[in-house]
């Protein structure tokens, strides 16, 4: 067997496939210098200088080779042969598979602006950037950070925090849009206002000029203008799907999977950040870019390759953390037609509703409130609006069984 991407989809696929009873060889093949790490801290803990390399890391090496994985760090894969049922390396070498798993994870989209390729301007996605970004952070003094995102507003929190002066430009009217309702958005946003951040809503970076004395000069769509030190583009992310796409598999917005994680080629699957995937509990293909997506749906990649056909369904969830808020968030909610609030002003959590029925939760500083959310969405259990917004009411007492 052979995977393709040493991230946390590929090192999940890989170890599935041990403890499922795979005793052949299994290859674990990754770009990246180091063995698999996880991303969530980058933006976090560790931008922030809190966090050493190890501590990123999801387990040491010796732990790998004792499961007989064969993890190849420095090792990219420039083709699949399908017809040869073969992987091509970069340094030419072929490695033949039997079944093969393709986890290749997104990468940042590029800002289309005039002067971004400055070095001034970042991105962020692994452990490389994330060195790289820290470095200049410690020197910058001003940052401008496009695109009010997750990544963007965490990168903007641990900068605040770092006492740097910070801006963000976000094109839409709120933050994090494509993610949260409104209610949400404006409590970040206020939140962000309030620890000094400066939120331009509904405009653009339309220019970076570099600047004699240093810097760049940043030009916004509405006329305005900003200094940075440090441009950090948060501005989404794509698939890394062209490996597939030239190997004649299925591609859309991802790779195309359908419930059990498969491609159209019977003896390869895909999984994580890189898959345009199916999901029983949603009547469309999503893509997700979420630790739990790249986790659970490896485990179902990883029993199609055993020949076990489990269906892909569990809920997705995902968390941000933005200086002492966390955000935690159950289910997919957007397309909902009633919102309720449990809780505070501090610490609340917002359950969506569509046609009667609980679709998620957006919880702020209640965690108790996400895991059972994820346990009652999960168990399908009937929760009513003024269940969900009366304190006094046991929300618990919906997961025991109703038949008793
Ligand atoms: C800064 C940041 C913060 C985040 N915070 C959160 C969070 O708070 N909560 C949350 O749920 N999610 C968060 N995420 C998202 C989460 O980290 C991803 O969804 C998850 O890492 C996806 O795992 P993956 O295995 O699909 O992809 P990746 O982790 O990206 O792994 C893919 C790997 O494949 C390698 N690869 C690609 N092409 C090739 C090739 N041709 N040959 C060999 N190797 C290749 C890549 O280099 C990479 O190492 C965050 C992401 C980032 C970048």
């Amino acid at each position: 067997m052979v995977i393709i991407g040493a991230g946390q989809a590929g090192l999940q696929i890989a170890e599935c496939l041990r403890r499922g009873g795979h005793a052949g060889r299994l290859t674990l093949l990754g770009e990246e210098p180091w063995p698999p790490y996880q991303r969530p801290p980058l933006s976090k803990k560790y931008l922030a200088g809190d966090l050493a390399d190890e501590r990123v890391f999801c387990r040491p090496l010796a732990q790998l080779a004792k499961q007989e994985i064969e993890f190849r760090a420095n090792t990219r894969v420039v083709a699949i042969d399908r017809t040869a049922r073969a992987v091509v390396l970069a340094s030419g070498e072929r490695l033949a598979y039997t079944g093969l798993a393709i986890a290749t994870g997104a990468r940042p989209r590029a800002l289309p602006v005039a002067g971004a390729e400055h070095p001034a301007v970042c991105y962020l996605r692994g452990l490389q950037d994330a060195q790289g970004l820290q470095a200049k952070l410690v020197r910058a003094q001003q940052v401008v950070v496009i695109g009010g995102g997750f990544i963007g507003l965490e990168v903007a929190a641990t900068a605040r925090e770092a006492g740097k002066t910070v801006s963000v430009i976000e094109g839409a009217d709120r933050l994090m849009a494509r993610a949260v309702a409104p209610g949400i958005s404006s409590y970040f946003a206020q939140t962000h206002r309030a620890r000094g951040v400066d939120l331009r809503f509904g405009c653009q970076v339309s220019g970076l000029v570099p600047v004699a004395a240093g810097g760049l000069r940043v030009e916004l769509s509405d006329g305005g203008v900003l200094h940075a030190d440090l441009v950090v583009a948060g501005v989404g992310a794509l698939p890394n799907q062209e490996l597939a796409a030239q190997a004649g598999l299925a591609c859309a917005n991802g790779i195309v999977v359908d419930e059990y994680a498969r491609t159209n080629d019977p003896l390869i699957v895909a999984a994580g950040d890189c898959t345009w995937h199916v999901n029983r509990r949603y009547p469309a293909p999503l893509r997700l870019e979420s630790v739990q997506n790249a986790v659970d749906q490896a485990k179902i990649a990883a029993l199609s390759l055993l020949g076990v056909a489990q269906p892909y369904q569990d809920l997705p969830w995902f968390w941000s953390d933005q200086y002492d808020v966390k955000l935690q968030i159950a289910g997919l909610s957007l397309a909902h037609d009633t919102t309720v609030v449990r809780g505070g002003s501090e610490a609340f959590s917002v359950f969506y509703f569509a046609a009667g029925a609980l679709v998620g939760v957006d919880s702020i500083n209640r965690p108790a409130d996400h895991m059972l959310a994820r346990k009652l969405l999960s168990a399908g259990r009937a929760v009513t609006p003024a269940q969900a917004v009366d304190l006094a009411f046991d929300l618990k007492a919906l997961l025991q069984d109703p038949t008793g």
